[in-house]
């Protein structure tokens, strides 16, 4: 299992990055990326603090670690800039924090992100046809979430995504360890949303080659 998407005391989490990483390891993830929620007043805090642990220490952790932020509520118009700041300020990974039904997320913020490039489209809401055919052009992930509220949209987000052939990953935007769910319930969650047993394997290859690509920025 792989976790693109998780919170620590650095924004709205529950754990500090050290006790996050150890919870996951032990739930049986073998990678993760911490994505505190970030506008440019935080972000080179989460970041140089974040990557002060992950980069020194990586080794004793015994899973891959990503440090990477999720650009939340950022205007659409802001979207690119904030992302290259990101960048310039050590993201590994930029999660943008998209178009759920459940929070007041600017309109335009699903298209901004996938202009913009980032890695993940987090909770996309009811993102687009048009949306989800850039995003499969521009190899933006979008994510199939285990998060209560974010979750209802999951089986629109993965219809068009399979009919457009956009990428999926599934991840469970932790906040508390209880949110940490195993891997009998994720499948569930996938298969609910309409995955195949395949598609699951995919969003899985799609996760680890986010890693793998990610990892080598530095
Ligand atoms: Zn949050
Ligand atoms: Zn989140």
């Amino acid at each position: 299992m792989i976790d693109l998407h998780m919170h620590t005391t650095f924004s709205d989490g529950e754990l500090i990055p050290a006790e996050l990483i150890r919870r996951a390891k032990v739930a049986g993830y073998k990678a993760m990326a911490i994505t505190d929620h970030a506008d440019t007043s935080n972000m080179g805090l989460i970041l140089e603090n974040v990557r002060r642990l992950t980069d020194a220490y990586s080794h004793f952790f015994d899973m891959e670690v990503l440090a990477g932020v999720e650009l939340t509520h950022v205007p659409p118009a802001l979207m690119a800039e904030f992302a290259t700041l990101a960048r310039e300020a050590g993201a590994q990974i930029v999660v943008v924090h998209g178009e759920t039904i459940v929070e007041p997320v600017a309109q335009g913020t699903n298209l901004a992100a996938i202009e913009a490039g980032v890695d993940v489209l987090a909770h996309p809401g009811l993102i687009t046809e048009v949306e989800v055919k850039l995003a499969a052009e521009r190899g933006v992930a979008l994510e199939i979430t285990t998060r209560r509220g974010h979750s209802y949209c999951n089986g629109h987000v993965a219809a068009l995504a399979k009919r457009f052939g956009a990428r999926l990953i599934i991840d469970n935007d932790a906040h508390a360890p209880g949110d940490l769910i195993g891997e009998e319930l994720r499948r569930r969650v996938a298969y609910g949303a309409g995955l195949t047993p395949d598609d699951y394997r995919q969003a899985g290859a799609n996760a680890w080659e986010i890693v793998q690509r990610c990892r080598c920025i530095r």
